[in-house]
């Protein structure tokens, strides 16, 4: 089959990218840069695996980069945007004024990405959109208290972005999360298909800013899965 994956270099979309291969499907790689800091790191590490995939398969082709400009009309968010940023808080993205995750909120980044996303792979004719998004059980257990602010990872979403894909194409793309479908955690990513694909994790960022600040979500669930091993 022939698919077009998000990626952004962190350890989800990298495995499945690798497993999206080893099962033989023909992946179109699609990054999105929206002007944030950490891009750069997270471009050069994509490129790292696909250069690694290519020995070895055909069915992986060039990094197809999209380029937004959120930052002309964020409301929060310039910590992403910042270069210099220092991370200095407890926890950057976690204030309990008047919004959460203030520090990383970028209004309509996912459902305006995937769509861009599904814009470039209905132009290539391609069956499938992926997206690494993970099942969280304690997301879904106290939904409202726990994170999803946007819900722009949930089930939900992705059912709504297939319907719009419905409309608004010549050709439909099918927007999936296989690791959700199969309930898959960061934890269950990291062991089974690390191991099964043999993945360098080193070479993945998860931080939302370009040195790891082991402060935000993102680098709690990375370091927990590192402790662990
Ligand atoms: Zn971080």
């Amino acid at each position: 089959m022939k698919i077009g994956m998000l990626v952004t270099g962190g350890m989800d979309s990298t495995a499945l990218l690798y497993e999206a291969i080893a099962k033989g499907h023909t992946v179109y790689p699609i990054t999105v840069d929206y002007g944030h800091s950490a891009f750069a790191k997270q471009e050069e590490l994509v490129l790292w695996h696909i250069e690694k995939l290519k020995q070895g398969s055909h069915r992986i082709k060039p990094l197809k980069v999209i380029n937004l400009t959120f930052h002309n009309f964020q409301r929060y968010s310039p910590a992403l945007f910042d270069l210099n940023y220092k991370c200095d808080e407890k926890d950057p993205l976690n204030e309990y004024d008047e919004i959460r995750y203030k520090k990383s909120l970028v209004e309509g980044r996912n459902a305006i990405m995937v769509l861009y996303a599904m814009g470039f792979c209905a132009s290539l004719e391609l069956e499938e959109l992926w997206a690494g998004y993970l099942y969280a059980k304690e997301e879904w257990e106290k939904r409202l208290t726990v994170k999803l602010l946007t819900g722009d990872n949930s089930p939900q979403f992705v059912d709504t972005m297939n319907i719009l894909s419905l409309m608004g194409f010549s050709h439909s793309v099918r927007f999936r999360a296989p690791f959700y479908e199969r309930r898959l955690s960061k934890a269950d990513v990291f062991d089974t298909i690390g191991r099964e694909c043999d993945i360098d994790y080193s070479k993945t960022h998860s931080c939302y800013f370009p040195i790891p600040c082991h402060k935000c979500d993102n680098c709690l669930l990375r370091d927990e899965i590192f402790l662990e091993d």
